[in-house]
This record gives C-alpha cells, structure tokens and sequence, in this order.
C-alpha cells in the first residue's frame, strides 16, 4: 500500500536548515498495523504528514497505492486524502464549534455522501463507540477520553483503507488511552492499514512491526514478537 524509497524532508528558515527526514525507505502492506518510535524531533510527525499528504518531501519517491505522488500538487493530494486517509491527532483536532455528530458527519459532506445515508451512518458510529447519548454536545463539554472516540469515529466514518495516529493517547490517562487503543486495534482486525506514532511501547505491542527513527533514519525494524505470538 506504501513504499517509500530515500524520501527526504528539509525544513528551511533564513538561518537554519535542519533535515528532519534523511533517506527514509520501507513498505508498508495492506492490513499491516505499523508503530513509529523515537525521541522527540527525530521526524515522527513529519514522517505521518508527508504519509497523509499533508507535507511534501524534497526529494525522493512515495508510492501510495501504486501511484508516486510524493510531488503532487495540493489538489491532487487532497483528492487522494479525502477518499483514502483517516487522521488522528494527539490534541483531538475536532471542530469547537461543531456538535459531536457534526464533527462526525464532516468527512462524508466532504465527500458529497446524501444527507439521509450521512445520518445514519453517524448514527451507527455513535452507537458502536458508547457515546450515543452525547449526540448534540460540543467538543469542550466531553472529557479527552470521549473527544478522542469523536475523533477517531471522524477519521474512520468515510471507511478509509488507510488510518495516520500521531500519538492517539498521548494526552489520555491509561484507562481511555486503552479504549481508543481498543476502537484502533478493532480497525486493524477489520482489515485496515495503520500506522501509528507513539511513545508508549504498551501502545505499540499492539502493532504488527515497529519503526524506530532517530535523527531523521530509520534505526531498526523489528516485527512484533508478541503480536505474533498470539495469533
Ligand atoms: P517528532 O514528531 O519526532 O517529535 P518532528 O517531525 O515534529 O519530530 O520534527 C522533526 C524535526 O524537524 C525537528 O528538528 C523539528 O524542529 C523540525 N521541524 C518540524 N516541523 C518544522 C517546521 N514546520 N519548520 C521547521 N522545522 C520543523
Ligand atoms: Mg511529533
């Protein structure tokens, strides 16, 4: 599903340049749950936002699905985005201003789902992740645990083969760090493709392989011992 080959990253200001991807290469397959790891500034972020099209590297080849897009123009990356990528962000990223349903409905408006098939889908979602009753709250009036189920029901509504988690729990106490772990590992199981930042190595045994990254390299790869176990 992805294969990135000596992709690099440089970040410019008029003083500094600093390389915050350096040649990175791997592929990840369908259905795979992949975490990233490294200290902080080692490019994790960086990483997930060129993954999701959201950045662009300078230089160096991102194949997505069988198509190199890693020097699209931002129309064509939204396209893709839009159809195939669901995010999830450590600080929740809804909309304040936006109910919980609304919240949840955006995605489909984007793409152009009827108003009638929107409702029942957000409908079912709601359902399935236990906050059914808070249909018509805002975003400040839940607590980070259920903000964050609301964000990852966004991401997941439009059923994208692809979901990006930059540290999904890392502003959750351990108990609703392990209910949204629990909604990413159920999408894992249903055949998604993950890939995860995380600086949990509890969250992480979760995943099928782990990333680690330092100074903008890979350092190490290893498969998850663990995970495969259990199979
Ligand atoms: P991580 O997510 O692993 O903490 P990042 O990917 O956010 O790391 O950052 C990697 C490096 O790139 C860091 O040195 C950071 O300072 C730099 N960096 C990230 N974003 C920018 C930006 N928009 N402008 C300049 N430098 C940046
Ligand atoms: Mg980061």
């Amino acid at each position: 599903m992805i294969k990135l080959n000596e992709l690099t990253k440089v970040y410019r200001t008029d003083e500094i340049e600093s390389t915050a991807l350096n040649a990175v290469s791997f592929e990840i397959k369908k259905g795979e749950f992949v975490s990233i790891m490294g200290p902080s500034g080692c490019g994790k972020s960086t990483l997930l936002n060129i993954l999701g099209m959201l950045d662009k590297p300078e230089s160096g080849s991102y194949k997505f699905l069988g198509n190199e897009v890693a020097h699209l123009k931002e129309k064509g990356r939204s396209e893709v985005r839009k159809k195939n990528i669901g995010f999830i962000f450590q600080n929740f990223n809804l909309i304040d201003e936006l109910t919980v349903f609304e919240n949840i409905e955006l995605p489909l408006l984007y793409n152009k789902v009827p108003a009638s098939e929107r409702k029942q889908r957000v409908n079912e979602l709601l359902e399935k992740i236990g906050i059914a009753h808070r249909t018509s709250h805002f975003p400040q009036q839940l607590s980070g645990g259920q903000q964050q189920r609301v964000a990852v029901a966004r991401a997941l509504i439009t059923k994208p083969p692809l979901i990006l988690a930059d540290e999904p729990t890392g502003n959750l106490d351990s108990s609703h760090g392990n209910e949204v772990m629990e909604l990413i590992c159920d999408l894992h199981e249903a055949g998604t493709t993950i890939v995860m930042v995380t600086h949990s190595s509890h969250d992480a045994s979760y995943s099928d392989r782990i990333i680690n990254l330092l100074d903008g390299q890979i350092i190490s790869e290893k498969k998850n011992k663990l995970v495969k176990a259990a199979i």
